[in-house]
């Protein structure tokens, strides 16, 4: 069999595993929403590296904490604790209070697991919701089921690949990992059929980023919160994409009022300058994973929680969340234009989040980001003709006009 390379759009086919399918570009330095690449060309950068740059390149008070967290501590190791450790897992527990179950006002303070990636995040949820089913639930050993739906993303473990629905992340990587149930999103019916005594939790997105944005109806979140509280299931929230702010809110369940047992958060709690991850939720529940149950060499990390509670810090007063509503609004206006217009079939979203259709007899999404590309606005396709806008919250208004402008150009 011969390696494919990619080399056809001119990028050298060197060691690099070909795990990736970049557009053509070398980016060199990024601030704010911009990036230049090696030929000094600029671009607005509507991706944001997949919601992980919520606050722009570089943003001032994250590298300032990185920075002075070099000059001090950058790794411990939990086999000692460091200075920032609890710090930082109070600022996040405070932030995440409004969308953890029971921790109310005066409720129990919610518990913080860190972890590096998104994936281990949500691989932590999954062990941890497993292990309250037997210690707590009293689930027969071996038989927890946790019910997940068609079209999600968590990410690209073995486990989590299981229970993808998308033929290209999990076939070839059997033998899969019993335990998951799917159900469609954004079926609430569905959901409570799929529920049995094996039981232990329900796994979603808020909002289906890598399916291309997709927000389901209103009444979903709220009718899926009540059905796990009947069946005595947890409900596990993955805003690894859509929490930070991106949303217009500081989490995407704050948009409907619901809270969930543990919350799986990553991308932007890094603020684009390493990765950084956690589980929030209900002490009881992540009381669970005791010492030697569950660990991570580089979780919570001095460094990680230097930038981690300087991105907490950014988020506390609201102003991204407030940019997000705002910048969001205009950016949905113009989009529903495009589809007015014919030259969008649909759009869709929540804050500076979009997901647009293209009509696939006019062209695939990577085409449309190609020609972006060329027009100086980076983007990415998720599916066929479907691409993602999320730009950096920190984009001022007349650049995101200019990137819509271009996007019109684009798609003429
Ligand atoms: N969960 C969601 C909702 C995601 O969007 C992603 C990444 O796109 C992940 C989990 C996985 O995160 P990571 O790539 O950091 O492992």
């Amino acid at each position: 069999a011969t390696i494919p390379s990619r080399s056809a759009e001119g990028a050298a086919a060197g060691p690099l595993a070909p795990n990736y399918h970049p557009l053509p570009v070398t980016l060199t330095t990024g601030e704010g929403a911009w990036v230049r690449d090696d030929a000094g060309r600029t671009y607005l950068d509507l991706l944001a590296g997949y919601s992980a740059l919520n606050f722009g390149h570089r943003h001032p008070a994250l590298v300032a904490a990185a920075t002075e967290q070099l000059g001090r501590l950058t790794l411990s190791s939990r086999a000692f604790d460091h200075d920032l450790l609890h710090p930082f897992a109070e600022a996040l527990s405070e932030l995440a209070r409004p969308v953890v179950a029971g921790a109310g006002a005066d409720g129990p303070q919610p518990m913080v697991l860190p972890m590096n990636t998104g994936a281990e995040a949500v691989e932590t949820a999954i062990k941890a919701a497993r292990k309250w089913g037997y210690d707590v639930r009293g689930v027969p050993p071996e038989r927890a089921t946790i019910v997940v739906a068609a079209g999600n993303f968590h990410g690209r473990t073995t486990t989590i690949v299981s229970f993808s629905t998308d033929p290209e992340a999990r076939d070839g990587f059997a033998p899969h990992t019993p335990g998951f149930r799917v159900v469609p999103f954004g079926d609430a019916e569905a959901l409570r059929d799929a529920i049995d005594d094996t039981t232990v939790a329900v796994l979603l997105e808020p909002i289906q980023g890598e399916q291309g944005v997709v927000v389901p109806a209103d009444g979903y979140w709220p009718a899926v919160r009540a059905i796990c509280d009947e069946a005595g299931v947890l409900l596990v929230a993955d805003e690894i994409q859509s929490g930070l702010g991106r949303t217009g809110t500081t989490f995407a369940l704050e948009l409907w009022g619901v809270r969930a047992d543990l919350v799986t958060l990553g991308k932007a709690l890094g603020g684009g300058v390493l990765p950084v991850s956690a589980v929030v939720g209900r002490p009881d529940v992540l009381g669970v994973l005791t010492a030697g149950t569950h660990g991570s060499t580089f979780g919570g990390n001095p460094l990680a929680c230097a930038v981690g509670i300087a991105v907490v810090g950014l988020l506390r007063p609201g102003t991204f969340q407030e940019r997000a509503r705002t910048l969001g609004a205009h950016l949905h206006a113009r989009l529903a234009t495009l589809v007015d217009t014919g030259l969008l079939v649909g759009s869709r979203g929540a804050g500076l989040w979009a997901g647009l259709d293209v009509d696939p007899a006019r062209m695939t999404g990577r085409e449309l980001c190609e020609r972006l590309l060329r027009l100086g606005v980076l983007a990415k396709d998720t599916h066929g003709s479907t691409i993602r806008l999320a730009p950096p919250l920190v984009i001022e208004a007349d650049d995101l006009d200019l990137a819509l402008d271009r996007l019109t150009q684009a798609l003429r």
